[in-house]
């Protein structure tokens, strides 16, 4: 399973909104014209991706969560609730001032930048 697979590039959504490649694939997905991220098992967004080629049109991924915040993306509100419930709370779109970006860095962490 080399090869091909191994020198394979992602195209990932960057923290200054602008694409670039990277050698691993992201770790969170994300929907570029709401400007949501999520995980990349979401059954929103695989509902959706399954529903048509419109929704993968604006399919996006990051290499990690602090990306997508800078990005100016919120969190999805089905498989990130806990974060969403935060970002209801205080966070601020289009800034870094998300809450848990100031915790201990959790299960999605960066591999990629
Ligand atoms: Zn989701």
């Amino acid at each position: 399973m080399d090869g091909q697979a191994s020198r394979r590039r992602y195209r990932l959504l960057g923290r200054d909104g602008e694409f670039y490649e990277c050698e691993q694939p992201g770790t969170l997905g994300g929907n570029s014209r709401e400007c949501i991220y999520g995980r990349l098992d979401c059954p929103a967004a695989l509902a959706a991706l399954a529903g048509g080629n419109v929704y993968a049109q604006h399919r996006v991924f990051f290499a990690d969560e602090a990306a997508a915040i800078a990005a100016g993306y919120r969190p999805c509100g089905r498989c990130l609730r806990a974060r969403y419930t935060l970002w209801t709370r205080g966070g601020v779109p289009n800034t870094a001032e998300y809450p848990w970006l100031f915790l201990p860095p959790s299960e999605l962490s960066s591999h990629c930048e």
